[in-house]
């Protein structure tokens, strides 16, 4: 079944009793026992909630994965993966990793005895010069923040057969929809599906799919014993996002080429970072392995006065974080999402002063192209 086929279908068939079409938001804590050592199926709404449960089972057939957990936040599904190792253990990460959780392992698990290189991850000689004897495990964003790079999934996946490491991808850019790490090698693909999952910036929360069986045996009692899950009420909202993912994913990627060759023919604009635009760094790559190049466009700026003009005089455009909604955002990682990874790093990495980001929403494009322009034009006549 194509995907946008499976995501309507997620929670369907739940209440046979009513047929209610969408699965009920079950709002309970616990469950009543049948007998004594009888079970339903559900005891308590940790273990196992039944609207978490169509969410849960959801992101793993879209995801083609033994099995899905949904958690409270982005963050909280990376935590819990982390408790996978033990004090001693390395990993590789992606070096323009999300701010958020540079700052999970450098100022948290750092102290519990874990340890960190990060390297550029687009460049596989870069990985493997970074492999230690005690490298468990390969932490990679399929599309970095800000700077969108792509990584090879398929090569690093095969790296971490070889080496018997865990292959982690953070698809959260990306979504099933455009590509699915677990076919292409990977072990666990995790999201923040705050962002394009659910997909209207209404909710937060995180997902986690595990390829193999006995892998997901050891997530779910970590799931389960750490605790920090998602309530029904928002694991609703989440199914409901996830229903038009593919939709909304479309016509975000079709505003955000047309902004992105805008863009590059602007005469303030200095340069574009988007993987859809043939000069990218990683297009053919991207080409190869996923079924589009996403909605995000990272962009520098001539000026850096510029920078103030477009975040505040833009009309449509919300100066905010997040990413991934129906709503075109922008932002300035320099002092927003980024702000958290050291100043020499974020230099070496082109996270500067004139670089700003958007996610590119479901507006009609034309909209979104008239409110830059009218920013723009707002610093041309000195008014900003
Ligand atoms: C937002 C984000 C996270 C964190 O997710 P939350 O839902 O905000 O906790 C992790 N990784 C990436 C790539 C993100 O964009």
């Amino acid at each position: 079944m194509h995907i946008s086929t499976e995501a309507v279908q997620i929670g369907l068939d739940w209440d046979s009793r009513t047929g209610a079409v969408t699965v009920p938001i079950y709002q309970t804590a616990t469950f009543r026992h049948p007998g004594l050592g009888q079970s339903t199926g559900y005891d308590y709404s940790r273990s196992g909630n039944p609207t978490r449960q169509a969410l849960e089972e959801g992101i793993a057939r879209l995801d083609g994965g033994a099995r899905g957990f949904a958690y409270a936040s982005g963050m909280a599904a990376i935590t819990n993966l982390l408790m996978l190792f033990q004090r001693g253990d390395h990993l590789i990460v992606t070096e323009d990793l999300y701010g958020g959780t540079y700052r999970l392992f450098e100022q948290i698990f750092h102290q519990y005895g874990l340890e960190f290189t990060y390297v550029d991850t687009s460049s596989l000689d870069e990985v493997a010069a970074a492999l230690k004897p005690n490298t468990k495990a390969l932490f990679v964003e399929s599309l970095t923040n800000p700077l969108l790079k792509v990584a090879d999934i398929r090569a690093l996946s095969n790296l971490c057969r070889e080496r018997q490491l865990l292959c982690i991808v953070d698809n959260t850019f990306l979504t099933p929809y455009l590509l699915r790490p677990l076919d292409l090698g990977a072990d666990i693909t995790v999201y923040s599906a705050s962002k394009y999952l659910a997909g209207h910036n209404d909710t937060i929360a995180g997902l986690v799919v595990a390829k193999d069986p006995q892998l997901a045996e050891r997530i779910y009692f970590l799931q389960n014993s750490v605790g920090a899950v998602l309530g029904p009420q928002d694991s609703w909202l989440v199914i409901r996002g996830m229903k038009t993912l593919s939709v909304r994913m479309d016509r975000q990627q079709e505003n955000a080429a047309a902004l992105a060759s805008w863009l590059e023919g602007h005469p303030t604009v200095a340069k574009v970072h988007y993987p859809g635009l043939a000069g990218h760094a990683g297009h053919d790559l991207l080409k190869g392995q996923a079924r589009g190049f996403g909605a995000m466009i990272a962009f520098e700026v001539t000026d850096p006065a510029l920078v103030e003009t477009l975040l505040l005089k833009t009309r449509l455009i919300s100066f905010a974080e997040s990413l991934g909604g129906v709503e075109t955002l922008i932002t300035f990682p320099e002092l927003q999402t980024h702000a958290d990874i050291k100043a020499e790093i974020r230099a070496r990495l082109g996270i500067n002063n004139v670089l700003l980001r958007l996610s590119v929403g479901i507006e009609d494009v034309n909209d979104l192209i008239a409110d830059l322009e009218q920013a723009f034009a707002q610093e041309e006549k000195g008014e900003a």
